[in-house]
């Protein structure tokens, strides 16, 4: 069963089924290649073996030109003991079919001589060339020369072809050993090369099955230490499971930390609600517990209905009616607003002149982005010091700054005072819920700009928001 498992998943590997392909075309090219050598090969040593053969048939021609059979018979006596004429059939074949004259090599039967039938040659001093097959002998094949004679004879050069089988027959042999090996080390060595390459493909799909099966959001893959595509695919699969981690490890945060501060305004509610039950007989007190639940029922409808705010920014389901907005009423709007708590708290707020300048916003928004900046500036700047408001041109930008002279916030929590209902540790005496500057990020990011946070060499904290100017040309600005 298992096996039978393994077997399918190796019918199914990449690298096996890249190896074999591989081999395949690797297989058909050197075909090619050999097949391509041993006919130029065998070409080659045919052409040269009928060269030969007609200059040897033009020789015996003009000796018998010269004098008759006779003549042939004394040259071919004369060079008898060479090689190269030893091994040769020479025969004269009357018009009529006869053979006037034949000098068959020694090591030949008589059959091999019959294959050689003259069928219309044509005129006589035709000439051509051939290759017969001997039949008894599948591996015996004669070349063969033939030249019209004077007088309607016919003159014949027969050699057998062994000399270039015994030449090709080892060379084929050793063109399928040597392919053999080349395709079955290609096959090998292909698999190999694939099953490395792949290596990190396979680890990124351990890592995910590990993910499935055991929800350990903390897994990466591991090992893989590579400049090319695959390390790249690596390297953005391990920063998407950390996007993802701390996107789930955010969101279960958030849950309970809106499980937690649900708690304690509903215990409040629950004991608001028994002491309204129990004390029938004092109105006053019974109205006062009844008030203390509506502001406390008020604080979870706020803490719910901000929280499906930030929500919908983020999605960008929220609706945003855009207009040219003016910075110095913006900025002289939030402060009128703020006059009274900083004047309360002998806290300075002041605004920098910015006429002229105006962001690409919805004005409602926008006005709730600076509200809650102010409102955090005010809040935690202790008596006595300043808050400044003040907007700039960067580019196509406008940047609108909140600096204050408060404790301003430590590098260490300067990502987190983001995240939905943060608190730094420095705030819990303070009135909040952690959504204000949730809501802030939320909106800005929803408007294609940017908000941030320093501390300034002074002292105190400076966030910095950056919106769109409007575009093409800047229209009336708003007071
Ligand atoms: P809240 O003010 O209700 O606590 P916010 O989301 O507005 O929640 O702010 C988150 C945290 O950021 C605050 O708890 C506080 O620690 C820090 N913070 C915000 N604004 C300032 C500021 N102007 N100066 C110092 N700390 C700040």
């Amino acid at each position: 069963m298992s096996s039978n498992r393994e077997r399918g998943r190796l019918g199914r590997s990449l690298a096996l089924r890249l190896g074999l392909w591989h081999a395949g075309l690797f297989g058909i090219g050197a075909a090619v290649v050999f097949a391509a050598v041993y006919f130029l090969l065998a070409r080659a040593l045919d052409a040269r073996e009928r060269e030969a053969l007609e200059v040897r048939a033009a020789e015996y021609a003009d000796a018998f030109e010269a004098g008759g059979v006779t003549a042939v018979r004394a040259l071919l006596e004369r060079e008898r003991e060479q090689p190269h004429v030893r091994s040769l059939l020479v025969r004269i074949v009357g018009p009529g079919g006869d053979v006037t004259f034949a000098k068959v090599p020694d090591n030949w039967i008589d059959e091999d001589t019959q294959v050689l039938v003259p069928d219309g040659w044509g005129a006589p001093q035709a000439r051509r060339v051939q290759t017969v097959r001997v039949p008894r002998d599948e591996q015996r094949d004669l070349a063969v020369v033939s030249r019209g004679l004077p007088g309607g004879a016919l003159l014949q050069v027969a050699r057998s072809t062994d000399n270039r089988t015994v030449l090709l027959a080892p060379l084929r042999r050793t063109m399928w050993l040597a392919g053999t090996a080349a395709v079955l080390l290609s096959a090998g060595g292909g698999a190999w090369l694939a099953w490395r390459a792949t290596k990190p493909v396979r680890a990124v799909a351990a890592t995910a099955r590990r993910i499935v099966a055991t929800g350990d959001l903390s897994a990466r893959v591991e090992g893989v230490q590579r400049d090319d595509e695959v390390g790249e695919l690596v390297r953005q699969f391990n920063t998407l499971l950390e996007r993802n981690g701390n996107l789930l490890r955010a969101m279960r945060e958030a849950l309970d930390n809106v499980a937690h501060d649900l708690r304690t305004p509903l215990t409040r509610l629950r004991a608001g609600a028994e002491a309204a039950l129990q004390q029938t007989n004092d109105p006053a007190a019974t109205r006062e517990a009844l008030a203390d639940c509506i502001e406390e029922t008020d604080r979870i409808q706020r803490l719910l209905e901000t929280l499906l705010d930030i929500s919908a920014a983020e999605n960008g389901v929220l609706k945003l009616e855009r207009e040219p907005v003016g910075m110095s009423g913006l900025l002289q709007g939030v402060a009128e607003l703020y006059a009274l708590v900083a004047e309360e708290k002998a806290i300075a707020l002041q605004v920098a002149p910015a006429t002229g300048l105006s962001a690409w916003a919805d004005s409602t928004r926008l006005r709730q982005v600076m509200a809650n900046l102010v409102d955090n500036a005010v809040k935690y700047t202790p008596a006595g010091g300043s808050v400044w408001l003040g907007a700039e041109a960067r580019g196509s930008r406008v940047a609108i700054t909140v600096r204050d002279t408060g404790p301003g916030i430590p590098p260490g929590e300067q990502e987190k005072i983001w995240q939905r209902l943060y608190r730094g540790d420095h705030s819990r005496s303070q009135r909040g819920l952690g959504l204000g500057l949730s809501v802030v990020k939320a909106l800005v990011e929803a408007h294609g700009g940017t908000v941030a946070v320093a501390n300034h060499p002074d002292g105190g904290a400076v966030f910095t928001i950056e919106l769109h100017r409007p575009e093409p040309v800047e229209g009336p600005v708003p007071a």
